[in-house]
């Protein structure tokens, strides 16, 4: 799996919720834009993360036990390998366009929240098939059996949103 994170801005505080940033907006524009189109367009999932504060890092218990986490991987990982036996492969992300129409079947309202973003977004193809590739992953961390909207949404937050807002 590729991590990779960068800065929102040369300053670093564009989306700071207290220092400002002091990029003008042209600057952040071009600083976004070094990374290309069709590079972003394969990344799967994009997350904003904000700066901790010192009292959360020191007072707060942390959010969920990553033994208790890990359970959840593996068993979302067992029923994707199960999912795939005949297919010869592990994971969600090794599908090809037959095994997404085939494994990631949406009901009318989550079709209808894929059609919408995909028009307002302006999504490729390969980002429409890897939201679909991540509802289904989202779906198996939750243990559904079917990608239900909420699923569906959660994989649209993570997409790039152009990253300069
Ligand atoms: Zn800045």
């Amino acid at each position: 799996m590729l991590v990779s994170a960068m800065n929102p801005c040369p300053c670093g505080f564009h989306t700071h919720p207290r220092t400002e940033c002091t990029c003008s907006p042209a600057i952040v524009a071009r600083y976004q834009k070094r990374i290309s189109g069709p590079l972003l367009d394969r990344v799967d999932v994009f997350v904003e993360v904000p700066p901790v504060e010192y009292e959360k890092l020191v007072d707060e218990e942390p959010a969920e036990d990553s033994s208790l986490l890990r359970k959840r991987v593996e068993l979302a990982k067992d029923v994707q390998s199960d999912r795939f036996k005949e297919l010869g492969f592990l994971c969600n992300s090794e599908m090809g366009p037959a095994e997404v129409w085939k494994f990631c079947q949406l009901d009318d309202t989550a079709k209808a929240l894929l059609q919408a973003a995909t028009q307002r977004l302006n999504l490729s193809a390969r980002a429409f098939h890897r939201i679909l590739k991540v509802s289904r992953t989202i779906a198996d961390l939750a243990g559904a059996g079917e990608i239900a909207v909420a699923h569906l949404a959660e994989a649209l937050q993570y997409r790039s949103r152009g990253l300069a807002r």
